[in-house]
Parts: structure tokens; C-alpha cells; sequence
């Protein structure tokens, strides 16, 4: 059912629980994430990476999950990932986003304000002003559309999640949230796109530095790799939104890979083989679903 990302996710928070959000590519895997949602009997977020929303096919994915959203048993968001384009996030409103991630992240502290209120403000002039904004503070190392990069001079060959530079900085949250309007704020406290080189360190003092700061609902991107028993600390640090890609991938792919051949030699059994492509990504959406749940 249709539901608003905010409302979701604050109500999540109030029973000590967190709402995943997983990227989805293509309409299998979301089909796959709203049954999983749907058995656990709790809301769950459709992610679509502004790549996809950019083609003619992503905006066409878009209104297909706006529809699977609003006819699921359970609340589900739209939200387009990472967006700064204003053209790619007009258009994913108008297919059906119900929510951006607007990611100034990567720019000067002052050109991300202005990026978000600018985006509130086109949105508004464009008649929807109930489109829920979450803001980035704090750059996130690696890629979210690639695990890891082909080249030693890639963004994610460095991403240990070590490198204190990409923290946020605490110090900025009331500031940035009063300034962006932002209602949900991604926060990079150790977290990585991608995988992890070696075992993730969350820096929970930073965490728990910024969720002092600001009543607005935090959001941990880059979950995939972070241990389980990590990541049911999160909701009580007011972590009310837990972004999965790359683990939902890497299960579906070994699975594709593994079966294909033998797909194949059972008369090109297509049917057959997108069922264990629902049964990876179901199963991984009810684990996370499972874990961020009390
Ligand atoms: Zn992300």
C-alpha cells in the first residue's frame, strides 16, 4: 500500500526497529523484495539508482513499482537513489518516486545545501512538494552500482572504511538539517558502497555523536557486509533506514551462474530460472528484514 517513506520509517523507529531498502535493477528481484515483505508482514523501501532512472526503460521501471508498491499487503516506498540531476529527479517523481535521495555529498558543504533546496524548491513548482527528501552529509567511499572497481586508482580500492576524511562531521548536523529541510539524513559513520576490504568498523561514537543532534531519522547506505549483529545496534542510534545492494546481487548472480548451464540443457528453461532468482533475492530481503525487525 501506498505509504510515505517518513511515516514508514518513523513508525519503524518507534517499535526500535530499522526498514531496509534494497536496490532493484529490474522488476524480478522487486517482485521478489514486496512477497518477502508482504510474508514478514512489515514495509520495506524499492531503491532505483539514478543510472536506471535515466534511460527511458528506468522511468518505465519506475512506474511498474509505484503500481507493485501501491498494490502490496504492506507499506512501500519509491525512492530514487543518489540523484543529482534535476531533469532525472522531475522525471522519476512524475513515474512515480515518492522520495529522492538528493546526494550532495560530494560537493562543498554550502553547494549541498544549496543542491537540496533547490531540488525542494523545482519540486515544489512542479506541484509536488510531498516528495520525502533524504540528505547526504559525509562522502561515502566505492560505487554503489559496481561491488568493487577494475583499477587500483578506483574510488573503491580505498574503500576500508578507515579513511576518517569521509566521516560526517557531527558538528554540521543541525545545521544542515534546519538549512536542507532534509526529513531522513544519510550519514557515512565507516560505511562503505560496495564490499569492504577486510571486516567493516562502524564508528558508532560518531554515530551516536550525530544522532544527539538532530530528531530526523539517520540512514546507513552501504549495509551489505556489516555483521547482523551490528546492525541491530542501528535503530537505537535513531538509524531508521538501512540501504542493501551488493549482497542482494551477489546472491542472485552465484545463482545464475551456478544453474544457467544447466537451465539451458532443460530446454531453455527461462521460467524455471527466474524462480531461483525470486527464491535468492526473497530470501535475502526476509534476512534483512528479519534482522532490522524487533
Ligand atoms: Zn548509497
Amino acid at each position: 500500500m501506498r505509504t510515505r517513506l517518513d511515516a514508514l520509517v518513523s513508525a519503524a523507529l518507534q517499535q526500535g526497529s530499522a526498514v531496509p531498502a534494497f536496490t532493484c535493477y529490474d522488476f524480478t528481484t522487486a517482485l521478489a523484495v514486496v512477497a518477502a515483505a508482504e510474508e514478514a508482514g512489515r514495509g520495506a523501501i524499492l531503491l532505483v539508482a539514478p543510472k536506471t532512472a535515466a534511460t527511458p526503460n528506468g522511468l518505465r521501471l519506475i512506474a511498474a513499482l509505484r503500481g507493485l508498491a501501491d498494490a502490496a499487503g504492506v507499506p512501500v516506498a519509491v525512492q530514487l537513489d543518489h540523484a543529482t540531476d534535476p531533469q532525472v529527479i522531475a522525471e522519476a517523481v512524475t513515474a512515480g518516486a515518492d522520495s529522492v535521495l538528493v546526494d550532495g555529498s560530494s560537493l562543498p558543504y554550502e553547494e549541498n545545501i544549496a543542491l537540496v533546496r533547490g531540488v525542494r524548491a523545482d519540486l515544489a513548482a512542479q506541484g509536488n512538494a510531498d516528495v520525502v527528501i533524504e540528505a547526504e552529509l559525509g562522502g561515502l567511499a566505492g560505487d554503489e552500482d559496481r561491488a568493487f572497481g577494475t583499477g587500483a586508482a578506483d574510488g573503491a580500492g580505498s574503500a576500508s572504511g578507515e579513511d576518517p576524511s569521509g566521516l560526517t562531521d557531527s558538528a554540521q548536523v543541525e545545521d544542515f538539517v534546519a538549512r536542507t529541510g532534509a526529513q531522513l539524513l544519510a550519514v557515512a559513520v565507516g560505511n562503505v558502497h560496495g564490499k569492504y576490504k577486510g571486516e567493516p568498523r562502524l564508528r558508532w561514537d560518531v554515530l551516536q555523536d550525530i544522532a544527539v543532534r538532530t530528531r530526523i531519522p539517520l540512514v546507513l547506505h552501504g549495509a551489505s557486509g556489516i555483521p547482523a549483529a551490528e546492525l541491530v545496534k542501528a535503530a537505537a542510534m535513531n538509524v531508521g533506514k538501512v540501504n542493501f545492494n551488493t549482497e542482494l546481487r551477489t546472491g542472485v548472480l552465484a545463482v545464475l551462474e551456478e544453474q544457467t548451464a544447466a537451465h539451458r540443457a532443460d530446454g531453455e528453461n527461462l521460467q524455471a530460472l527466474l524462480g531461483l532468482w525470486d527464491a535468492s533475492a526473497r530470501g535475502f530481503a526476509a534476512t534483512a528484514l528479519a534482522t532490522l525487525s524487533r
